[in-house]
């Protein structure tokens, strides 16, 4: 009947998450994957790839007069990633929450860079910033089919 409301769970939203080429290179993949699956997150893409650097680029956009750009892509570049689309109540921030601070001087105990990475070019892990960052990266590392439904 019009105006139905097809109701999904209270603030259900995806994001993307990547194990960035130090965590895949120290084995982190599935202690990561864990603690989202712990976490209650639902885990409806995933796939390990070296980005070209076009989509590097694409992916840090924003970053593009920053003067730690090159070194940015340089790195993401530079070994496998793993691709992650996650679903769950909340998971933009609570993802962000999981990850800790940008620099891992600055990351509160317990969240993946305070307790797997050093220093700020390389720190494990990313995670979309907001909504419009989730849904535009989303876009350029997952196609409608690769995501579980
Ligand atoms: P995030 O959202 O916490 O990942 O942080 P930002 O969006 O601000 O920055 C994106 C990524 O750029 C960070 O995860 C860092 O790996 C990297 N980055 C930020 N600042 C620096 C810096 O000063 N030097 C280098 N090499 N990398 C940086």
């Amino acid at each position: 009947p019009s105006g139905q409301v097809v109701y999904c769970g209270r603030d259900m939203q995806r994001t993307y998450a990547m194990i960035k080429p130090d965590g895949v290179r120290r084995q982190l993949t599935a202690r990561i994957l864990q603690r989202f699956i712990d976490k209650g997150y639902r885990v409806i893409g995933l796939k390990q790839l070296v980005i070209p650097r076009e989509l590097a680029e694409q992916h840090y956009a924003e970053h593009r007069e920053r003067p730690f750009f090159g070194e940015l892509v340089d790195f993401i570049t530079s070994g496998p990633v793993v691709a992650i689309a996650l679903e769950g109540e909340n998971v933009i921030t609570g993802l962000r929450a999981m990850m800790g601070a940008t620099n891992p001087k600055d990351a509160a105990p317990g969240t993946i860079r305070a307790d797997h990475a050093t220093t700020i070019g390389e720190n494990v892990i990313h995670g979309s910033a907001n909504e419009e960052d989730a849904a535009r990266e989303l876009g350029l590392f997952f196609g409608d089919a690769e995501l579980l439904r």
